[in-house]
C-alpha cells in the first residue's frame, strides 16, 4: 500500500500548489449580441408577434439551463443583483471581442473595420508557450475575425466568414461545406448563416483536437438589426443546441472528457424596448450589459449567481489563463484579473 500512497500524496501536494487546476482544453464559444434580457427570462412578451406564445429560458435555451447554470456557473442577471458588463464605451463587436480576447478595452480599437488587431490575444499568448503551438484553433462566422486575432502575426489558424477550410484534410462533409459557403445565396456579405462556422469548427475537432477551440456565431446580432424577433429567438436557440453538440462530442472524446472547460458569452449587449432592442452602440448604454457562463471540471456548480460583485468583460482572457494555471496578467498587468470564483481555489 505504502508504494502508491506516496506517490499520490505528492501529486495531491503538487496539484494543490498549482491551483489544482484540472482543466488542459478550453471551449470558448461567443454569440453576437445576444441580450442578457432573453437568456435570464426567456422571450420578452411585447417584441412576440401576434399570436406567438412566449419561450421561458429554459425552453429558448436548455442546455445553458439545465447544464451549465446547474454544474458551473452564469453570471448577468441584473433582475438577481449580478452585473456583467463591458468595460470598452463602444458597445459594438470589435470593440468587445478585442476586450474579451485581450483582457482590456484600448480606445484605438474604435471600429469594426478590417485593422490587424494592434494588441495580442490570450490565444496568441498561449500559443507562443511550447504546450499551445499547434494546439490552438479560431472559428468564426463573421470575417473581420482573421483581424481581430490578427491572425498573421499570431500563427494559428482563423477560419471564418465564407473562406474554405484547407487547413485539414479534405473529407465528404467538409467539401460539402466548402461549397455551400460558396455556393449558397448571401443574405449578408460579411457572414454566412451560424450552421457553417459551426460545422466547420466541428469537423475541424475531429481531425485535429486542439487543446484550445474559439467558435463566434452571428446570427443573433444580424437578424436583431432586421428586427427579426423570432429569427432572434431561434438564432439563440440553436446556438444553445450547437453548444451543446460540441459540449457532448468533446465529452465522448478521451482526450477532452472531464479535462475540459466551457466558456460562453456575447461581444455586447443591447437596448431595452420595442425598437432599441434592435440596436447597440455607444449612444445605447443598456448595450454595455452582457452575461457569462463557465461549465468545467475546476468551476463550482453554483448555479446562476445572484447578489454577486460585478464582473466585467476584461476579466475573460486571464480567467480562460487561468484554468490552465497560467497566469496572464504577469505579462499583461492591465488586463482584468481573473474571475476567482470560477477557479479552482
Ligand atoms: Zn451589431
Amino acid at each position: 500500500m505504502k508504494r502508491w500512497i506516496r506517490p499520490l500524496l505528492l501529486a495531491c501536494l503538487a496539484a494543490s500548489l498549482h491551483g489544482a487546476s484540472q482543466t488542459q482544453h478550453i471551449l470558448f464559444v461567443m454569440t453576437d449580441g445576444l441580450r442578457w434580457q432573453e437568456v435570464f427570462a426567456g422571450s420578452d412578451p411585447l417584441l412576440l408577434e401576434k399570436g406567438q406564445t412566449a419561450a421561458g429560458r429554459e425552453a429558448l435555451m436548455p442546455f445553458l439551463w439545465s447544464v451549465v447554470a446547474k454544474q458551473g456557473q452564469i453570471f448577468g442577471n441584473r433582475n438577481a443583483g449580478s452585473d456583467a458588463y463591458v468595460t470598452n464605451r463602444f458597445h459594438f463587436s470589435y470593440p468587445g471581442y478585442s476586450e474579451t480576447l485581450c483582457g482590456f478595452a484600448d480606445p484605438r480599437v474604435a471600429s469594426n473595420d478590417k485593422i490587424p488587431n494592434p494588441n495580442v490575444t490570450v490565444f496568441e499568448w498561449l500559443h507562443k508557450k511550447a504546450a499551445y503551438q499547434g494546439q490552438i484553433a479560431a472559428f468564426g462566422a463573421w470575417d473581420v475575425f482573421p483581424f481581430i486575432f490578427n491572425a498573421e502575426r499570431a500563427g494559428f489558424p482563423v477560419n471564418a466568414g465564407y473562406e474554405p477550410l484547407t487547413a485539414i484534410p479534405s473529407t465528404p462533409r467538409l467539401d460539402l461545406l466548402n461549397r455551400m459557403k460558396a455556393e449558397t445565396p448571401r443574405v449578408w456579405e460579411d457572414e454566412p448563416f451560424d450552421f457553417m462556422a459551426f460545422h466547420t469548427a466541428l469537423e475541424y475537432v475531429k481531425a485535429r483536437k486542439p487543446k484550445i477551440l474559439y467558435l463566434s456565431l452571428g446570427e443573433t446580432d444580424e437578424w436583431a438589426h432586421a428586427g427579426k424577433y423570432t429569427e432572434y429567438l431561434s438564432a439563440a436557440h440553436r446556438a444553445d443546441a450547437y453548444l451543446r453538440e460540441l459540449w457532448e462530442t468533446l465529452q465522448s472524446m478521451p482526450e477532452y472528457r472531464g479535462s475540459t472547460t466551457l466558456i460562453f458569452s456575447p461581444d455586447h449587449g443591447r437596448g431595452e424596448g420595442v425598437t432599441e432592442w434592435k440596436n447597440h452602440g455607444e449612444k445605447v448604454p443598456d448595450s454595455k450589459y452582457i452575461w457569462m457562463g463557465f461549465l468545467g471540471p475546476d468551476t463550482a456548480a453554483l448555479g446562476e449567481r445572484t447578489h454577486v460583485p460585478a464582473v466585467t468583460q476584461d476579466q475573460i482572457a486571464a480567467t480562460l489563463a487561468g484554468f490552465l494555471g497560467e497566469d496572464y496578467r504577469a505579462d499583461v498587468p492591465r488586463a482584468g484579473k481573473p474571475i476567482a470564483d470560477v477557479l479552482p481555489h
